[in-house]
């Protein structure tokens, strides 16, 4: 696949719902990907990019940054509280942070530094004990400690677990942001973004669809 087919499966999949091809955020997930990989994609003129671990982005983007203008950086991956500071830096957008702890720590990062990335919280829809976000029955109240925290919170974020239909955890996510004023719908990989797009979503997560399949040496 290439960003340019991607991008027409997304425009052919906001036509089917009736959205504007604008609504949705393509990032492209670049983790583990050869640098020369990544380059060729902002050579086509692609600037949002998503990663999942703070120090592989920190050694990787600020050469891109040099090199191009406008980039803007999604972190999607879990984030430890020592390195938030870290990746408020390096981040536009945070769509992991799934317990109190992290939101605090973003939080007071935020007073020191002047400044927060978008926020995303994570939900762990299909209640997976081994995966990150708060649990469904939890995440009306962690909306409203983060919002108390004056995090910018735009939106939800999920992860469904690999052996379920994805469709119900993007309509469950959908739910409950729809019941908290929230626009932003962080949900959809490469296997299932347009049912993703389907059920609302305004920021996908696509990875190898893009770049190929991450070679993990
Ligand atoms: C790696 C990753 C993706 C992208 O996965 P693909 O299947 O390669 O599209 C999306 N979201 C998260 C949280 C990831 O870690």
């Amino acid at each position: 696949m290439s960003l340019f087919e991607i991008k027409a499966r997304i425009a052919k999949a906001c036509q089917a719902a009736g959205r504007n091809a604008d609504s949705v955020t393509l990032i492209a997930v670049s983790k583990v990907q050869p640098n020369a990989r990544v380059a060729a994609v902002l050579d086509e003129g692609h600037r949002v990019f998503g990663e999942n671990r703070v120090q592989e982005a920190a050694a990787k983007w600020p050469d891109f940054r040099e090199t191009y203008d406008g980039i803007d950086l999604h972190l999607i991956g879990p984030l430890q509280t020592n390195k938030a500071r870290q990746a408020m830096e390096l981040f536009q957008a945070i769509h992991s942070v799934d317990r109190p702890k992290v939101a605090q720590t973003i939080a007071r990062l935020a007073q020191e530094l002047g400044g927060c990335p978008d926020i995303f919280l994570q939900i762990n829809t299909g209640e997976e004990p081994q995966k990150a976000g708060v649990m469904p029955a939890e995440a009306d109240a962690f909306v409203t400690d983060a919002r108390a925290l004056d995090l910018p919170v735009r939106g939800l974020m999920c992860i469904p677990p690999v052996d379920e239909e994805p469709s119900l955890h993007f309509a469950l996510l959908a739910k409950i942001a729809a019941r908290n004023g929230l626009a932003g719908l962080s949900m959809g990989m490469s296997g299932d973004f347009e049912s993703a797009i389907a059920l609302g979503a305004t920021h996908i997560r696509v990875g190898s669809a893009i770049f190929g399949e991450r070679e993990y040496s």
